[in-house]
């Protein structure tokens, strides 16, 4: 029997502090808990083994949180796990996500000893001012000093996350000042020349953080739109201009660097399995979500998640509202083997959207163009299935 790809996420929750944007499920503080998360994060893995006997492995991704914060013996045996558990493809994708004031010479050697070969560096900015304003640990020497260390150990497949629409401090916005992102991003690049991919993030202040409150007492200034528009033109011409091709909406790679386990989402056709608090999963036809609770996880790691059937009708705007973000765009012969033509079934949108420019086909595929990448929810809720044509599915 042929066996069947499988991509593993894993969820490291702690950081050393939380940033003043954070909504993720993370935990400060907690560093006295990692060892017990870490045997019920291999108790869970392990209880997949005997239903992934005829799965194989092509990408891991280990994400937080800041997973560099475990020290490289504890992500040396998660490694072990996975692949006691797992079988594992030999030029499988593997990739760590790493803070620069937790990434060390000896991590980075570990990583790269136990097959990591991947490498996401949380950057958001390298400006001082933005780290402060961001409530980000690290300094731009930190910043600097990972970048160089992850270059002398070769891995050299470097992704980074870099935030746009960074609000400004009160000074700064009253005296008209605005950031220069292409000097920012020229000066980054030319540094760290071995940045393979970069994902893009316009920061969006949410409800209960602290960055939202510093915003509400209006110590800092969201950008105007125009501004903010602006800023994201001049990201997006500066990666160009150094060799980027945008294949999702946030995601730019130099060719060859494409996330492997990331498209694997994107297509939506894919099994992944999450281990740990709050990760999601989609297995044996049931999109499954583990609990936010860290105490309940630690209690009972595989009791706590709810699931659901993945009905044709989800599958089907899986299909469009995933396929929309990427470069390749919606599969239609896809959508046309699941009984969907979707160029019949949303005409008047398709015709619409194509005239204004924000939409075109390619063969056998409907892109977004990349003015329709600016307003991508839009055309997501023009084209996706309405409730009651999903109900005709089911
Ligand atoms: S490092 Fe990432 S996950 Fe951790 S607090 Fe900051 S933004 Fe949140």
């Amino acid at each position: 029997m042929k066996s069947k790809p499988l991509s593993l996420y894993i969820h490291i929750p702690f950081c050393a502090n939380k940033c003043d944007y954070c909504d993720f499920v993370s935990f400060d503080n907690c560093v006295n808990v990692i060892p017990s998360y870490l045997d019920t994060l291999i108790r869970e893995i392990k209880s997949y083994k005997d239903k992934c006997i005829n799965h194989i492995v092509e990408t891991i991704y280990i994400g937080g949180g800041t997973p560099s914060l475990l020290s490289a013996a504890q992500i040396g045996k998660l490694m072990t796990a996975l692949r006691k558990n797992f079988v594992i493809t030999d030029n499988a994708e593997i990739t760590i996500e790493c803070n620069p004031g937790s990434l060390t010479a000896a991590k980075l050697n570990k990583y790269k000893s136990i097959g990591i070969n991947r490498l996401s560096l949380g950057i958001q900015s390298h400006d001082s001012l933005e780290l402060k304003v961001l409530g980000r640990v690290q300094s731009t020497k930190s910043v600097f000093k990972a970048l160089a260390l992850i270059q002398r150990c070769g891995i050299e497949n470097l992704s980074i996350d870099f935030l746009y629409n960074i609000p400004l401090p009160r000074e700064i916005a009253n005296a008209n000042l605005r950031r220069d992102i292409e000097a920012e991003v020229q000066f980054l690049l030319n540094v760290a020349p071995h940045i393979k991919h970069i994902s893009t993030y316009s920061l969006t202040p949410e409800l209960g953080t602290p960055l939202a409150r510093r915003l509400d007492y209006e110590e800092l200034y969201e950008l105007d739109e125009d501004t903010s528009i602006e800023e994201e033109l001049d990201l997006q011409e500066t990666l160009k201009e150094h060799g980027f091709k945008r294949y999702e909406v946030s995601n730019w790679a130099q060719k060859g660097y494409e996330c492997k386990h990331n498209l694997n989402y994107w297509n939506a056709e894919h099994e992944y399995l999450g281990f740990g608090v709050s990760a999601h999963g989609l297995f044996d036809g049931e999109r499954y979500e583990n609990t936010e609770d860290l105490n309940m996880y630690l209690l009972k790691p595989n009791k706590v998640h709810s699931s659901e059937k993945r009905t044709k009708a989800d599958l089907v705007n899986e299909i469009i509202m995933l396929g929309l973000r990427t470069k390749k765009g919606v599969s239609l012969s896809r959508l046309g083997d699941l009984g969907i033509n979707l160029l019949a079934e949303k005409s008047k949108e398709v015709l619409e959207l194509s005239n204004i420019g924000l939409l075109k086909t390619h063969g056998n595929d409907l892109r977004a163009t990349e003015d329709g990448m600016f307003i991508l929810n839009l055309l997501i809720d023009m084209l996706t299935l309405d409730k009651k044509r999903e109900k005709s599915l089911q």
